[in-house]
């Protein structure tokens, strides 16, 4: 027999299968011989912290083997064909989708395979080198494996987040995914994850390349009808009817060849900024109210934190609680910040993006704002400003938090965990007077809300800005089809469609439902 409860609990009694059966026991006069969690959720708005608890208790009977459903992958040979450019998150469930309705998946990436691409990625934080074919943004798993492997997302209404979840899960993400209000993978178990969606692939009959970057796609009369690639300086051609086209919003050599190839592409709001970094102990403190910080049995806390200034949003993105600040260029002169973090959120930092939102219309006057390359120039000068400030590797430019709001050079830094080191520069001086002056304000009045935030124990790290798309590659609504280019599929963050990896992973499904239905039409 099964009995369903909601409950709220102590963090002690939540995290302990045998303590909930104990509680379940005192509390309800039920013998559970077994249960499982359903949903869990922190409460952290009063003194006391209690966990949300959904879950299901089994007495006299086992819970189900499995704690996801298994998606059935068939082989897929023999099937038509579709082309999808870039291994992340987007082309990733793109592939997985084809595969279960019945299309073959050739995936083109210019980056080198998960397990190759550590070491590119060793190398920019010991050597400062960054390869710009393989790195924080270009490789196996795109943007997102090198990532905190948050998996929620704002948007609601784009899809089904259960079934990306599930599809991790299935290959090899912990279950506690389905069940987390906030649930990440993190950085250490995501490549194992990723690696497994590739075999899958491969095992079906599908196609991965690496170190195979599309140069052009072929047009004709308005229909795609393949793509070059260059591998190891060869250049070949590969024939499809369809593309999904999902090189991420790192691919700038992409936007320029739209641009210069008359392919509609519009100019896009972003949101740019700094990375800010506190103890992570300092930021348990204060979202758990409590001196002692998070203890025992509470994870590392979190925040979200949002302000209108001056008719600008401004705010917190991507935190990462106990994670490290990595140095995300994707290519040379650039410095440009992220965030990532371990599944265990164990480290002595928390940071998260601090950004302020920027349209088309808020770039200097002097701007040719119909050029739809124009946000991208903008986010391009940023980073390379950012990496002047520097030794012109990848250390960056930074500054205690309460200098930069009080307008001060920094004598000295606070410990970080940015592995290529930081260097002192007033950036509430460099940045545009757009960003910083609303940061500043903004930093100011959380300051205020949360007593021991405005420190300068924490530092602000420059610049974070490759938070979403700099261009739209425009699309159908219906038919996700480029709006000239028949058979062409622009198709997650690159596109403008999505933003993280779990909209990501939904965007590619839908574009491969979109070329599916497309080819058997
Ligand atoms: C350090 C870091 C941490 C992040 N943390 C999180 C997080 O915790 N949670 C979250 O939701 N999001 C996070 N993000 C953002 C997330 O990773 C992206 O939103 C997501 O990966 C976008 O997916 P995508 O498939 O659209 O593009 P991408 O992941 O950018 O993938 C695009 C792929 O296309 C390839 N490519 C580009 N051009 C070509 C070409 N010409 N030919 C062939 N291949 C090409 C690239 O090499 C890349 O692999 C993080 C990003 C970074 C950099």
């Amino acid at each position: 027999m099964t009995h369903e409860f909601n409950l709220r609990v102590l963090p002690e009694e939540a995290y302990n299968e045998q303590s909930i059966i104990s509680y379940l026991a005192r509390e309800k006069s039920l013998q559970a011989n077994a249960i499982r969690i359903i949903k869990r959720s922190i409460d952290a708005r009063q003194r006391t912290i209690y966990v949300n608890l959904t879950l299901r208790a089994y007495v006299d009977e086992q819970p189900e083997e499995l704690e996801y459903t298994p998606i059935v992958y068939r082989d897929v040979s023999d099937c038509p064909e579709v082309i999808i450019v870039g291994a992340g998150p987007g082309g990733l469930f793109a592939a997985l989708r084809l595969i279960e309705l019945g299309c073959r998946p050739v995936v083109v990436e210019r980056g080198k395979d998960v397990h190759e691409r550590k070491k590119d990625i060793a190398c920019i934080r010991v050597n400062q080198i960054v390869n710009p074919e393989s790195n924080y943004s270009f490789g196996e798993g795109g943007a997102g494996t090198f990532s905190d492997g948050k998996l929620y997302t704002r948007s609601k209404k784009r899809g089904n987040c259960e079934k990306i979840l599930n599809v991790f899960v299935q290959h090899g993400a912990s279950p506690n995914i389905l069940v987390d209000a906030h649930p990440h993978i993190g950085t250490d178990k995501l490549p194992r994850v990723i690696e497994n969606m590739r075999n899958t692939i491969l095992r079906c009959g599908g196609e991965v390349h690496f170190q195979s970057k599309m140069t052009s796609i072929l047009i004709e009369k308005k229909h795609v009808t393949g793509i070059e690639v260059e591998s190891n300086g060869h250049h070949s051609t590969i024939s499809a009817q369809a593309v999904i086209l999902a090189t991420g919003h790192s691919a700038r050599d992409v936007y320029r060849w739209l641009a210069q190839n008359n392919v509609h592409i519009e100019a896009k709001g972003l949101a740019v900024g700094v990375r800010l970094e506190h103890p992570a102990l300092l930021i348990d403190q204060i979202q758990y109210h409590n001196r002692q910080g998070r203890g025992k049995w509470l994870p590392a806390a979190e925040y979200s934190l949002v302000q209108q200034v001056d008719g600008r949003g401004v705010y917190s993105f991507c935190m990462c609680p106990g994670g490290f600040v990595v140095p995300a260029a994707s290519g040379p002169q650039q410095i440009v910040v992220n965030g990532m973090s371990p599944s265990n959120r164990g480290g002595k930092w928390s940071n998260s993006g601090m950004v302020v939102e920027l349209h088309p219309e808020d770039l200097p006057s002097d701007t040719s704002h119909d050029d739809p390359l124009c946000m991208m120039y903008f986010q391009e000068e940023l980073e390379r400003q950012s990496w002047l400030q520097g030794n012109q590797k990848q250390t960056a430019p930074a500054q205690r938090m309460t200098d930069f709001v009080n307008g001060r050079l920094s004598a000295d830094l606070n410990p970080s965990s940015y592995a290529p080191g930081l260097i002192a520069s007033p950036l509430h001086f460099w940045l545009p007077k757009f960003v910083s002056d609303r940061l500043r304000q903004a930093f100011r009045i959380w300051g205020k809300q949360k007593r021991g935030f405005l420190t300068s124990d924490a530092t602000v790290i420059g610049v974070e800005s490759r938070t979403s798309s700099p261009v739209r590659i425009v699309r159908n609504n219906e038919t996700l089809q480029h709006i000239t280019i028949q058979g062409l599929f622009p198709c997650g963050e690159g596109a403008g469609y999505a933003g993280g990896i779990v909209s990501a992973g939904i965007d590619g499904e839908r574009c491969a439902e979109a070329a599916a239905d497309y080819l058997t039409k």
